[in-house]
């Protein structure tokens, strides 16, 4: 996907700094972080959506999960969310399959 703006973070055609980079799985902080640690863990792959790419190929979204947790252990987190937001009645505003890691404050549920 040649405009899509995570295609080009995980290409490094963005030069973002990569906080993780191993099994087809890039992660990079937040812009408009949400926590003292905002993380999106996101697939080399293009897929829109958490749906499309557990439907294409469910060991990516176990890919993002063993990220996500070896990323709160780097930042020492001894709790954190992960949140996919699957299309834009739920806030999905980046069509490119990733999943937020949230760390660093209080959680509060349900979340809004
Ligand atoms: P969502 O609303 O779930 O699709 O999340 C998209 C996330 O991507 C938002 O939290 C944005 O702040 C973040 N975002 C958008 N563009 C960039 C970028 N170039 N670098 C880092 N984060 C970004």
């Amino acid at each position: 996907m040649s405009e899509c703006i995570f295609c080009k973070i995980a290409n490094q055609e963005i030069p973002v700094p990569l906080l993780y980079d191993r099994d087809g799985v890039v992660a990079f902080s937040d812009l408009n972080p949400q926590a003292p640690v905002h993380v999106l863990v996101i697939p080399k792959v293009h897929h829109e959506s958490a749906a499309q790419s557990a439907a294409a190929n469910p060991a990516v979204i176990g890919a993002l999960f063993a990220a996500a947790a070896s990323l709160a252990l780097e930042h020492g987190l001894d709790g954190y969310r992960t949140t996919f937001n699957t299309g834009e009645s739920a806030g999905q505003s980046v069509f490119h399959t990733h999943m937020h890691l949230l760390g660093g404050r209080p959680f509060a549920w349900p979340p809004g």
